[in-house]
């Protein structure tokens, strides 16, 4: 008779194979078990069809994966632990010492200061692009570029570039392209097919999404994914989240297999709230502009129009406004601190709303000279009702700004 913690451990019990129910398994593994040296030694860790450590994959991670290929009409998907170690991850798969990257001048804040940080220190360089000028980018790819990474809207000023043209300018640098899908989620418009009548080679090369954001929709789980339709592209990204030991943990993976489902719903109720607000503010006196790629006159709406879903659904719970300059910085605090409803907070893509001042003079180059002078706001719609959020904005504009 063995000891009750060895039977603990080696008990008989296995769980039922064909059990069926809507949500899939959850299997958790930091160690995988082999059946035989044999079969420890051949199995290989790059290959789905087997498993060999936790942080290569367990068949719950396989299973997300699998639907954000389809969500995204990738074929080849990696986890990571954030949005943003998604993009880090494909930095250094991609450059090396002497190699560029180009990234645009309105991107998401941290990728600009990964380049700044240690992309600088190992001798990688990087220039900033104008979104909203092709030839600027034409102009700036240079022999040393091997990646350009790509944003549609922008973060914060929530410019629509001319994307399909941008990755033609990649493809005929045959540089590749890296298009960090947050915003579009697979949703507002499809990243791998870009002009689907007249090219159906035309899409980015990588998609990397902020899990975090729609996918998770609680605003309580951070992750990534890198999706690819290229194999030895996937290879290159996956031999360096192998090395650099990037894994998810599965309670989060979990998580958002849960809240995938309602992902497309909450999608499109997030952009009806959003478009509803983005018109309400056109007609406040207080707000100088209004950034929503939907807006008609919203700095490259025509583009947005041409590339995305234009009923609800095209765009996501994103806003942002220009104060009148004629307010003075505590004046805009004091507006976003009135909120009620809107809570000050980074991130988006949860029930609740938010609202982040930025400082636009430190985030760009130069002002760009489709934004009008002011201070800038970013909202996010959550999903409480709208006439409640207008109700809030209302009150505060009327208690800060008078
Ligand atoms: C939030 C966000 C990220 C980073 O995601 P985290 O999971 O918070 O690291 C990257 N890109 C965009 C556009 C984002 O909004």
């Amino acid at each position: 008779m063995r000891d009750l913690n060895t039977e603990l451990i080696h008990h008989p019990y296995t769980p039922p194979e064909g059990f069926a129910a809507p949500q899939p398994g959850v299997f958790k593994a930091s160690t995988v078990i082999f059946p035989s040296v044999a079969a420890m030694r051949q199995r290989e860790w790059k290959d789905k069809t087997g498993y060999t450590y936790g942080l290569h994959g367990t068949p719950t991670t396989y299973v997300l994966e699998e639907r954000l290929c389809a969500l995204e009409g990738g074929l080849q998907c990696l986890l990571l632990p954030s949005g943003l170690a998604a993009i880090a991850n494909v930095a250094f798969a991609l450059l090396k010492t002497g190699d560029e990257v180009l990234i645009p001048d309105n991107a998401y804040g941290p990728n600009k200061t990964l380049a700044e940080g240690e992309l600088k220190a190992w001798g990688i360089s990087h220039q900033l692009y104008d979104p909203m000028n092709p030839a600027d980018l034409a102009r700036k790819i240079g022999p040393k570029t091997k990646l350009v990474w790509l944003e549609a809207a922008g973060s914060v000023t929530l410019e629509f570039p001319d994307l399909p043209e941008l990755v033609r300018i990649c493809q005929r640098h045959h540089v590749t392209s890296a298009l960090d899908n947050t915003w579009g989620a697979g949703l507002a418009f499809k990243p791998f097919d870009l002009a689907p009548a007249s090219d159906r080679t035309l899409g980015v090369d990588i998609s990397v999404h902020a899990l975090t954001k729609y996918p998770s929709g609680g605003g309580d789980v951070l992750m990534g994914s890198v999706i690819t339709r290229d194999e030895a592209l996937h290879i290159r990204l996956k031999l360096s989240r192998m090395r650099l030991g990037f894994g998810v943990g599965i309670n989060d993976v979990e998580t958002i297999l849960r809240a995938l489902p309602s992902m497309a719903l909450r999608y499109a109720a997030h952009d009806r709230s959003a478009r509803a607000l983005a018109l309400w503010c056109q007609d406040q006196a207080e707000i100088v502009q209004v950034l929503h790629p939907a807006l008609h006159d919203s700095p490259g709406h025509a583009h947005w129009q041409a590339l995305c879903k234009n009923e609800e659904g095209g765009a996501a719970g994103l806003f942002s406004v220009l104060l009148d300059p004629k307010f003075t910085r505590d004046q805009v605090d004091a507006f976003c601190d009135a909120l009620r409803l809107f809570k000050l907070g980074y991130s988006w893509g949860g029930p609740m709303s938010l609202v982040v001042p930025y400082d636009l003079d430190t985030m760009r180059t130069v002002w760009p000279s489709h934004l009008k002078q002011g201070h800038l706001l970013r909202f996010s719609t959550g999903l409480e009702a709208v006439a409640d959020l207008q109700a809030d904005l209302a009150q505060a504009l009327a208690a800060a700004l008078q």
